[in-house]
């Protein structure tokens, strides 16, 4: 090939072997050799269809006037409409959305849902805005990315500091810019509004899901089996319920506001209560306080990483107790700590099936909303468990035949359905 004509590198991000695209770029590269003669398409992995930079300007309650800087990316729509959340958190960056719509398109075609990925994010810590000003800033976002969503086009969802009330408002400010009820342009809402049941806890249920098949493969009992969560917020705690309901102890827990231990478990009632009245586990009376790196050393049988990227770093994997690292949050773990999991013999399921139970509802949100039809909460559970369980049981298989890990394996997987959809599709004009 003429060299002048080889793909050139993205202009506006940087990537670095540690940051979230740098760490998908290292994903992507790995499956390539399992691509076959889709690996002719593999570019198109590379490279975001389409990233939307925004300026959301919102008068404060003081009267001041605030600037934030927002983001929509669709990173693939070979497969489907884009499908993705939207996160508030102060070190949201255009990179880090990238990845995470990235990450969506491999997710979504991972659990087969007819859906391509895409990701959205305002930089901004919600904690210190009014809950007018959150309303504002919503509404502003929602309209500035109102020209690339829609129920057909893009349907965003709750992600990291966002919840039903946002889609919401999302939903509402949507519906008055284009003069409909469009209950189909996000999910994740509340049930009034055409929200699904069993939305809310369904992320966390699948960690549950795919983390009870890895189990039974490791011959790990979950009666009595020890776990540690960091995040304990909608996904960690869900997850952190479903365990201890199947008979485990969670011994160890992180969030932003501190970190705990009990070596005989907590007691997740009271935890779950101390968590709503205080906003984080950080003083909890029935645990022991740890110190934040010490959350890492703990002896325990499962970790599941359920706050932010980048987490489980080369140096953290080599201290790691657990034999199953279950990722509830996207991007948890550094591609260098990956193979010293590897190494160790310590088990990941990867986020890319670990935390697909979100948007596998999400879709049953979706398809209940257009059909004006609603299922019960047993319906849902029950469709997603088979949904989770079967693409995970595809994933083991082809990681069997290969020899790879269950990350590369749900990559080849995904990524097999995604390039096929793009060359079928065929090359516009
Ligand atoms: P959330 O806002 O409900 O909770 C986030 C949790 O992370 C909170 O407990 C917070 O205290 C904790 N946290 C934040 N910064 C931290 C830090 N520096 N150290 C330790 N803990 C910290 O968000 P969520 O929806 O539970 O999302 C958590 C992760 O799961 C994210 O990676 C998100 O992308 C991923 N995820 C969420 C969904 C979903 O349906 N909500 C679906 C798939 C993946």
């Amino acid at each position: 090939m003429n060299s002048a004509l080889s793909p050139s590198p993205l202009s506006f991000v940087h990537p670095t072997a540690d940051s979230p695209w740098g760490t998908y770029l290292m994903q992507v590269d790995r499956v390539v050799p399992y691509l076959g003669h889709l690996a002719k398409w593999a570019e198109t992995l590379r490279r975001p269809k389409r990233t939307l930079i925004v300026d959301i300007p919102i008068e404060l309650d003081n009267g001041n006037v605030a600037h934030f800087e927002g983001y929509r990316v669709q990173h693939n729509l070979s497969r489907g409409p884009g499908k993705g959340g939207v996160r508030y958190h102060p070190d949201v960056t255009l990179e880090e959305v990238m990845a995470l719509a990235a990450w969506m398109s491999i997710k979504n075609a991972a659990v087969n849902l007819p859906y391509g990925g895409a990701k959205g994010g305002i930089r901004v810590d919600p904690k210190l805005l009014s809950n007018k000003e959150l309303e504002r800033m919503t509404r502003r976002y929602t309209s500035e990315i109102g020209i690339i969503i829609g129920p057909q086009q893009d349907i965003p969802a709750p992600d990291v500091n966002t919840n039903p009330q946002i889609m919401a408002w999302m939903m509402d400010t949507y519906s008055m810019n284009t003069g409909t009820t469009a209950t189909g342009v996000v999910t994740g809402k509340p049930i009034h509004l055409g929200g699904s049941l069993g939305r809310v806890k369904a992320t966390g249920r699948g960690v549950f899901v795919t983390g009870r098949e890895a189990a039974r493969r490791l011959n790990l009992d979950l009666n009595g089996a020890r776990v540690a969560v960091q995040g304990f917020g909608n996904v960690g705690s869900a997850a952190a319920e479903l365990f201890a309901q199947a008979g485990a102890l969670i011994v160890a827990a992180q969030d932003h506001t501190g970190s705990i231990v009990n070596d005989r478990g907590f007691d997740m009632a009271d935890l779950t209560a101390h968590v709503r009245e205080t906003g984080g586990v950080g003083g909890f009376r029935g645990a022991e306080p740890l110190q934040a790196e010490a959350f890492w050393d703990t002896r325990c049988d499962i970790l599941v990483p359920a706050a932010l990227e980048g987490q489980i770093t080369a140096a953290r994997a080599r201290r790691l107790q657990a034999r199953l690292v279950l990722e509830g949050a996207n991007g948890p773990t550094l591609p260098g700590a990956d193979d010293i999991l590897a190494e160790r013999g310590i088990l990941v399921v990867p986020d890319v099936i670990c935390n697909a139970g979100g948007v596998t509802v999400s879709y049953f949100e979706w398809v209940q909303d257009f059909s004006s039809f609603f299922w019960t909460e047993d319906e849902i559970n029950v469709r997603l468990d088979k949904i989770m369980i079967g693409a995970l049981k595809k994933i083991w298989d082809t990681a069997d035949r290969h020899r790879i890990t269950l990350r590369t394996a749900t990559f080849a997987v995904a990524c097999e359905r995604i390039l096929t959809a793009r060359e079928e599709r065929g090359l516009y004009p």
